[in-house]
């Protein structure tokens, strides 16, 4: 049995500098730090975070006043930075930089009277924050569709003033083919001008379709809620290469390996490198003999921190 590891896989910039942001509140400020969200989809970084004295909360009623709070690496809707500051809290914003250029191009979009859609998962918490960037009064302007098949129900006020935007996170392949259907029922239709879907995702699934050629299985390591990962064990699966999304190791099925002589790692975008290594052990010990990794050239993209406050405002104490 033969391992190829992606490359790239794993961690991306955003994600990096989301951990970084909660690991530099817990130094400066000391616990309990609160995050709006899972910082990243993943289980273990959460578990790792929260084992260290951070709070998840889904909203922000759940928040101490004066505590500080982080936002996702998934951005979060303009009334949330409104309710934030409404009760000083003391907000650190983790957006990854993507995230919040897609942000700016609806904004911009709404500004100048356009209507949005935004091709994307309905309910997944980037896209609940990107079409948060458009005020109540203008919500009708923003519409969700996921797939191509969408493209022929919706209804628009003015074809003449129209643009899409699209979730960071989703399968290329198919975003082409459901853009392709909207420029195809709406010529005018206006594109951003640099794609939404990051170089992060974009990469990740070009690797994972070259371990499609090689490898008679693919592990995905990611989470069920990590909309990149789940797109790259789908992109595996089209392609006819049995592919699992798992946590860890402590998921894979020794029968998957049966008959398999070429296995396939990678890992979605918010999958740390210790993962990865320990679904390697796991092979090794099941008799992989050899561990090789594809040839890539280097991301090289990071994205500075944004600024910590200088101190919170002391926490409220409650005499009962
Ligand atoms: Fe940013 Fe892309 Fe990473 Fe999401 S996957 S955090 S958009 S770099």
């Amino acid at each position: 049995m033969q391992v190829i590891l992606a490359n790239p896989r794993g961690f991306c910039a955003g994600v990096d500098r989301a951990i970084h942001v909660v690991e530099q509140a817990l130094e400066r400020f000391g616990t309990p730090v609160y995050v709006r969200h899972e910082i990243v989809h993943n289980k273990y970084v959460v578990a790792d975070l929260k084992q260290r004295g951070v709070i998840f909360v889904d909203e922000l009623c759940q928040v101490p006043d004066g505590a500080v709070v982080i936002f996702s690496a998934h951005g979060v809707a303009k009334a949330v930075y409104a309710e934030a500051a409404s009760r000083e809290l003391n907000v650190i914003d983790a957006t990854c930089p993507l995230v919040s250029k897609v942000h700016h191009q609806v904004d911009k979009y709404c500004r100048a009277g356009y209507e949005i859609i935004m091709i994307g998962h309905p309910g997944h918490v980037e896209v609940l924050g990107t079409i948060g960037q458009v005020n109540d009064e203008n919500r009708w302007r923003i519409k969700v569709i996921e797939t191509v098949d969408d493209v022929a129900w919706l209804q628009v006020n003015n074809p003449e003033k129209l643009a899409y935007v699209t979730q960071t996170t989703l399968s290329v392949d198919d975003t082409r083919e459901t853009i392709n259907a909207l420029r195809a029922r709406f010529p005018r239709i206006v594109a951003p001008a640099k794609e939404d879907i990051c170089y992060a995702t974009q990469n990740r699934q070009e690797a994972i379709k070259t371990l499609t050629y090689q490898c008679d299985v693919i592990f995905v390591v990611g989470s069920k809620t990590s909309s990149n990962s789940n797109s790259l064990k789908a992109l595996a699966v089209k392609r006819g290469t049995p592919a699992y999304l798992i946590d860890g190791p402590e998921d894979i099925q020794r029968n998957w390996l049966v008959g398999r002589k070429y296995i396939g790692v990678t890992a979605g975008a918010s999958a740390p490198e210790v993962l990865i290594k320990s679904v390697i052990d796991r092979l090794k010990s099941w008799g992989a003999t050899d561990v090789r990794e594809m040839q890539w050239y280097p991301e090289n993209v990071n994205f500075r921190l944004p600024k910590l406050p200088q101190r919170p405002i002391q926490l409220a104490i409650v005499n009962e």
